[in-house]
């Protein structure tokens, strides 16, 4: 039933009051976006007027656009990394913000192999749930019914660590299921899910796995969506299921939980639940015992109307392999986001993958964009300088990589998203997501660039120099045929000394040297998250590059200019690669991985 039509809004009827407040939100916010970005900027310069930093280019209390935009340097990591390790050694003055950095939210972009560290202040929290409080409204208009069943939703949260100075350094979503906007987040009859607070909030994610999905099983029919964050986090769910369905059905079957949980608060939370139901456990035994797993999820839970998880962006491989297992259910990203701030959301959330767009919300941030020229060489002097455009300034067609100015301090910072205008709400654009600068190889939270790849092959070739041996070509592939997925790096071989050969091991012992000097991103997924297989080394025949390079020049490459691809994913490509496998070899333990960092 629609609410009064006074309260209707352009993007469709909403189902509530609180939908209809949600979405006039969004109306006045994207109807005024120029005037919000300007009132946003002058906010957060006039309340850090007095930081080192702004007052370090002088800016002298100005909060006007253009006066920030003469003397404001656009910045990146590297840039911020000295008074960023200040804050984390305790410095308690205004640096960034005038407001006291609360925390650190950790990202999953890397720097020097470790993961980023990005100032938060309290009031943040406000703005991430804003945001999320308007996505069931959204959602609420495309999908009826949803406040007649439940959310399963696979949450987890990660190891915390702690900054020198005693600051909190933790991945935001970490940060955000632990505060009390979550925690006591008030009851909403189209937001219920299945999972408790406890097992989300369980640091062991095999525990926390087991138990989420011990609820979800005893709640199928009341299951509406099924999610995750990340599409490769989905997918681990249901591995997880594939390999601990007996032990899951015994616990259904007895209503006693496996002694493999341990957590006190899980075990007491999971009393309310559990209970002997020999019935379910019959049908879910009989269910994961068949060979074919196609639309598993629609089988256990059917009643499901979508799918909940970002398939944009490094997240598109594994599309195929979700219709998979889901019979083909629709896919919602809903939101776009990052642990320096959260972007906007996805107006349209029921679309195809492919179509997705995200609107981002001019309260979140000032943000503006740098032009992105495809083909333009970042190396060439004769470029012209680019200037950095607003908001509601994109064009649509056109690319930009992504720059904020956050009230947590961040000034003109590069995120290093690039995103094409695909169109506007009213008057603030949306956005396509086109992919991550520099991401050469990513499976979950990973992203390994082109220069981490080099020093790996490199430190891993080093255990070949005794057998008179080296690299003579590499290329890469994020192999997600498996779950879960894992970086598969081809090989092509010198091979000086016939009569002494690297041996089976000794390329073994190279895939886990590569693994060792990847970085902490990829090694917490590989330890504790167990979202990242295994690295594996395929040994190619030689000759094997020349022919790539044959191909590449057979469809229109210049012979003067070619390089191998240091990563590879398109499928005659693959197939030739594949075709000239000589050996295979994997990483036969886990790389070194702990919560603090190596530096
Ligand atoms: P983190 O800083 O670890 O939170 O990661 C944030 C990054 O994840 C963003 O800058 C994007 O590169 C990526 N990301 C977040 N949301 C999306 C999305 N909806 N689609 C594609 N990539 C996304």
């Amino acid at each position: 039933m629609a609410v009064d039509s006074i309260l209707s809004s352009p993007l469709g009827p909403p189902v509530c009051e609180k939908d209809a407040k949600a979405l006039q939100f969004i109306e006045e916010m994207t109807r005024n976006a120029d005037e919000v970005q300007e009132q946003v900027l002058s906010e957060i310069l006039s309340r850090n007027a007095k930081t080192e930093y702004l007052q370090r280019f002088h800016l002298d209390g100005a909060t006007d656009r253009q006066t920030f935009k003469s003397k404001i340097p656009m910045v990146t990591y590297e840039d911020l990394q000295p008074d960023i390790q200040r804050i984390a050694n305790g410095d308690v003055s205004p640096i960034m913000s005038s407001h006291p950095i609360s925390e650190f939210l950790t990202s999953s972009g890397t720097s020097a192999g470790e993961r980023k560290l990005m100032p938060t202040i309290k009031e943040e929290l406000d703005r991430r749930q804003q945001l999320y409080s308007l996505l069931m409204p959204v959602m609420n208009l495309y999908v009826p019914g949803l406040d007649k069943g439940k959310g399963l939703y696979f949450l987890f949260v990660k190891s915390e660590t702690k900054t020198p100075g005693g600051l909190l350094a933790r991945p935001v979503l970490t940060s955000y299921y632990n505060s009390d906007h979550f925690k006591n987040r008030p009851y909403d009859p189209y937001n219920i899910m299945t999972s408790p607070t406890e097992a989300i909030l369980c640091v062991d994610s095999f525990q926390s796995m087991y138990s989420q999905m011990l609820c979800g099983l005893y709640e199928r029919h009341q299951v509406l969506r099924l999610g995750a964050v990340f599409a490769s986090g989905l997918l681990r769910a249901i591995r997880f299921l594939q390999l601990n369905w007996p032990e899951l059905a015994n616990d259904i079957r007895t209503g006693r939980l496996s002694e493999k949980i341990t957590n006190p608060e899980i075990r007491t939370c999971m009393t309310r639940i559990l209970r002997p139901d020999p019935e379910l456990a019959e049908f879910i035994s009989k269910e994961c015992c068949e060979q074919n797993w196609e639309g598993i999820v629609t089988k256990i839970w059917p009643n499901t109307k979508y799918l909940d998880v970002i398939v944009t962006g490094a997240m598109a491989q594994y599309i195929p392999t979700l219709k998979y297992y889901s019979g083909g259910l629709p896919m919602a990203c809903t939101m776009y986001a990052s642990s320096e701030c959260y972007f906007g959301l996805n107006l349209n959330p029921m679309c195809k993958p492919s179509q997705v767009s995200y609107t981002i919300m001019p309260n979140m941030a000032y943000f503006e964009f740098l032009p992105h020229d495809p083909n333009s060489n970042p190396n060439s002097s004769r470029d012209l300088p680019r200037k950095l455009v607003d908001l509601v300034d994109v064009q649509v067609g056109k690319e930009y990589e992504l720059v904020i100015t956050t009230y947590a301090g961040l000034n003109r910072y590069r995120v290093g998203d690039i995103l094409r205008v695909t169109g506007f709400h009213n008057s603030a654009p949306q956005f396509h997501f086109v992919r991550r600068k520099n991401a050469l190889l990513s499976i979950d939270s990973d992203k390994t660039d082109e220069a981490e790849l080099q020093t790996a092959v490199e430190n891993a070739s080093n255990l070949l120099k005794e057998f008179n041996t080296s690299v003579v070509e590499y290329t890469s592939y994020a192999d997600t045929k498996t779950i879960p997925g894992h970086y598969v790096i081809y090989w092509e071989l010198l091979v000086k000394d016939s009569a002494n050969t690297p041996s089976h091991e000794v390329l073994n012992k190279c895939c886990l040297a590569m693994e060792e000097c990847l970085n902490s991103v990829y090694r917490q997924c590989r330890v504790a998250d167990n979202s990242v297989g295994p690295l594996e080394i395929r040994v190619v025949k030689n000759g094997t590059f020349e022919e790539l390079m044959d191909y590449a020049i057979s469809r229109g490459a210049s012979i003067n200019q070619y390089k191998a691809p240091r990563c590879v994913s398109f499928t005659p490509i693959m197939e030739l690669l594949d075709s000239r496998v000589v050996s295979s070899h994997f990483s036969q333990s886990l790389p070194h991985w702990t919560p603090e960092r190596r530096r």
